[in-house]
């Protein structure tokens, strides 16, 4: 580069020298003096920094949007309503536009957040000046984005300003330097006309007064350069001038198509045809992520998304990507079992029987949240089969009926496994029975009879096994009439299937955490019988807490990022919440596996403390014995509870003093670190307290799996 610069400097004074002096040759040439003039010298090379966007938690409706974004959503839609732009599905009402609207505000707010934390917020190397930035990206056709600057560098330094670029005899020396990438074209003659407008449109070379310039103004100048469309103005605007706006090049379009990201508001054709989706894609996004979504792709396109062969293993927004997901779904539909996971919450079951060959043909929660967690993590589902609905409210062919794909495979004597972790807050000691004076009969709590409709399901799909997950306080549960547990017992084996019960840890289940959990595991008749203590040939001691914590960043108190990045792989959630100061001095003095009662003894004075300090309640030990609790570095973890919602005053990190976090709690759980829950931060507490350790259902799938080969290998002796 330095080489052939000083060459190319050498040359154009040699053939300047040829009709005398430059300055000569260029006062000859311009319609005005150019003796002091600004175009005689280069502009600044500032580059431009996309800033960094908002953080908050992934697909978290109860966050809104930001400020900017209200008023477009309020257009947008009455421009839906009014016919201006078309959604996918037509005639929608005003709420059902909203929802998609804000469905695909969300997807767009965590994939733009994933990119710019995944790619450490790129930069394109686009410049600040507008003309200077005009100038590369007219540079930038048909070549790399390193040739491309060589040249913009090579052209600066071979001419003293910009005026000169518009002299002819300048023309060869600027087709010689593009040449060196391969095209050329007419390039060297737009690139001079291109100087010559902005001369003569800034004459003082102040190219700043473009920022007070409305839209189409800037749209209008830009576009009557030779050789700058649409879509390269936008750039301009984007970069030099921060203007909101959403520029579609090759590796935007190219992703935009196969993520399918707008669906809920460009039409499939929209999406396929690269001028359309031009025309349109701007109007679907959000003007406060346009920039960074937009720089964010490019370097996705750049590096993962390629037009032949994408690396989808190593791409951030895999997740959310209907071309992967479509990969995903057709290996999945060689997978050899079928599993229905009700009540799937989080996606415990299912996270840990896909890995051990089982596909999930349909899931249903109640809460929206957890749904959108399940859809984000596992796209091998298409999305209609998981079903946010009330299983107490809806019956099993109605629910079935919704499904728009693998329907066949929800039938009678089709489904391998049901799973359930049926709701346990009416059994849990954290719950009412554990309240002191309060009189509570769980066979009057709504919740406790929930089973039966799971029993439902498993009279009407006679899958060959079954697996439902509660807390052990179910087997108390009841009255002594009628155990809870007993009656599922009884109703499941006269239905055809032998029922085997007991509690398992999940911590003997490479957890780490210790898990106390009731597994029933129901068999049918027609496949070979499961007892539950054949899991135990699966067992695998979990890790301890500092192992499970290993290569988290270090967090303060009320700290920490929705979105981070360790090693290659973006983690969410990995956020601490606020405390008092006086909780952090308790956090702080409290030893390693101490609990409040312990604690309470041995350090009086701080108890004391707060007392006479009258700011904050101080507890007694009755009904709050685990109060404050400190994990241990090398034991196993405390059960996670969705208590954490409220506080994690039981759950304070072994070395730093706060409670620990959403990601902290999910790696106790056992979940990956690219899993990513939805929703605000209490209801990512709430779903990982509540779920199934992945390790733990991917043991059971394993048992499960054995034994369905096993029946499979006798039957086919048997012919
Ligand atoms: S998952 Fe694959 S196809 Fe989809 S955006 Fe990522 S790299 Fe491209």
């Amino acid at each position: 580069m330095q080489a052939s610069s000083s060459e190319a400097i050498s040359k154009q004074t040699s053939s300047l020298q040829e009709v005398g002096s430059e300055r000569v040759l260029s006062q000859t040439m311009h319609a005005y003096p150019l003796s002091g003039s600004p175009w005689n010298r280069w502009p600044s090379t500032r580059r431009v920094q996309i800033p960094i966007l908002p953080e908050h938690p992934c697909c978290d409706r109860t966050w809104g949007l930001e400020r900017e974004d209200v008023r477009w959503k309020d257009s947008l839609a009455l421009s839906i309503q009014r016919g201006r732009v078309q959604l996918p599905t037509r005639g929608p009402n005003r709420k059902e536009i909203l929802g998609s609207i804000d469905q695909v505000t969300h997807r767009l707010y965590h994939a733009a957040r994933m990119l710019q934390t995944y790619f450490d917020n790129p930069s394109l190397h686009n410049y600040r000046d507008p003309f200077i930035e005009t100038m590369y990206i007219m540079l930038t056709w048909r070549t790399r984005i390193p040739d491309a600057e060589a040249n913009l560098n090579e052209i600066m330094l071979s001419f003293v300003g910009p005026c000169d670029l518009t002299e002819e005899e300048a023309l060869p020396l600027i087709r010689k330097i593009v040449s060196r990438s391969g095209f050329v074209g007419k390039r060297p003659e737009m690139l001079a006309e291109l100087v010559r407008r902005f001369i003569a449109r800034f004459p003082d070379g102040n190219t700043s007064v473009m920022e007070s310039w409305k839209d189409d103004q800037i749209l209008d100048f830009l576009t009557g350069i030779p050789g700058i469309g649409r879509k390269s103005a936008l750039c301009v605007m984007m970069y030099s001038l921060g203007r909101p706006r959403f520029p579609i090049d090759t590796h935007v379009g190219r992703i935009l198509k196969r993520t399918q990201m707008l669906r809920e508001l460009i039409t499939v054709e929209q999406n396929t045809n690269h001028k359309v989706l031009q025309a349109n894609a701007e109007l679907a996004v959000p003007p406060s992520v346009r920039r960074a979504l937009h720089v964010g792709l490019v370097s996705l396109g750049q590096q993962r998304c390629r037009p032949r062969k994408p690396l989808c293993v190593k791409c951030p927004i895999a997740a959310m990507c209907k071309f992967n997901a479509a990969r995903l779904i057709r290996r999945a539909s060689k997978a050899p079992y079928n599993l229905v996971d009700l009540f799937c919450g989080a996606g415990g079951f299912s996270e840990g029987f896909s890995s051990e060959g089982f596909r999930t043909v349909l899931a249903v929660d109640c809460e929206e949240v957890a749904c959108d967690t399940f859809r984000m993590n596992h796209p091998q589902l298409p999305e209609r089969n998981v079903l946010c609905e009330d299983l107490a409210r809806r019956q099993v062919k109605s629910l079935i009926r919704q499904c728009v794909q693998w329907k066949e495979l929800i039938e009678p004597g089709r489904v391998d496994v049901v799973t359930a972790g049926i709701p346990c807050q009416g059994f849990s000691k954290a719950g009412y029975r554990s309240r002191p004076g309060i009189k509570y009969d769980p066979l009057d709590d709504p919740r406790n009879l929930l089973y039966k409709r799971v029993l439902l399901w498993i009279r009407d799909l006679q899958p060959r096994y079954v697996v439902l997950e509660n807390v052990p306080e179910m087997r108390s549960a009841g009255n002594k009439d009628m155990r809870i547990l007993d009656s599922i017992c009884k109703s499941i084996r006269k239905m055809g299937y032998q029922v085997h019960h007991g509690v398992v840890n999940a911590y003997d289940h490479a957890t780490p955490q210790i898990r106390l959990r009731i597994i029933i595991i129901a068999s049918h008749r027609s496949v070979s019988e499961i007892k539950l203590d054949e899991l135990e040939e699966y067992a695998k001691k979990g890790d301890v807490v500092c192992k499970a914590f290993e290569g988290l960043p270090r967090l303060k108190s009320n700290s920490g990022s929705w979105y981070s990045k360790v090693g290659d792989v973006v983690i969410t959630s990995h956020v601490s919440r606020f405390n008092n100061d006086e909780d952090l001095r308790i956090f702080g003095a409290l030893r390693p596996g101490e609990h409040y009662e312990q604690f309470i003894t041995r350090r009086k004075d701080i108890i004391d403390d707060r007392r006479k300090s009258g700011t904050h309640a101080v507890y007694g030990t009755k009904s709050f014995s685990d109060k404050y609790h400190r994990l241990d570095a090398g034991s196993p973890a405390r059960t996670i509870v969705a208590h954490l919602k409220k506080d994690g005053n039981g759950y304070i990190h072994p070395s730093e003093a706060r409670s620990i976090s959403i990601r902290e709690a999910l790696r106790l759980q056992g979940f990956s670190d690219d899993y990513v829950l939805c929703g605000s931060g209490a209801k990512q507490y709430i779903q990982v307290g509540n779920a199934v350790p992945p390790p733990l259902a991917r043991d059971i799938a394993r048992l499960i799996a054995h034994h369905l080969r096993a029946t499979k290998k006798r039957r086919a002796s048997k012919m």
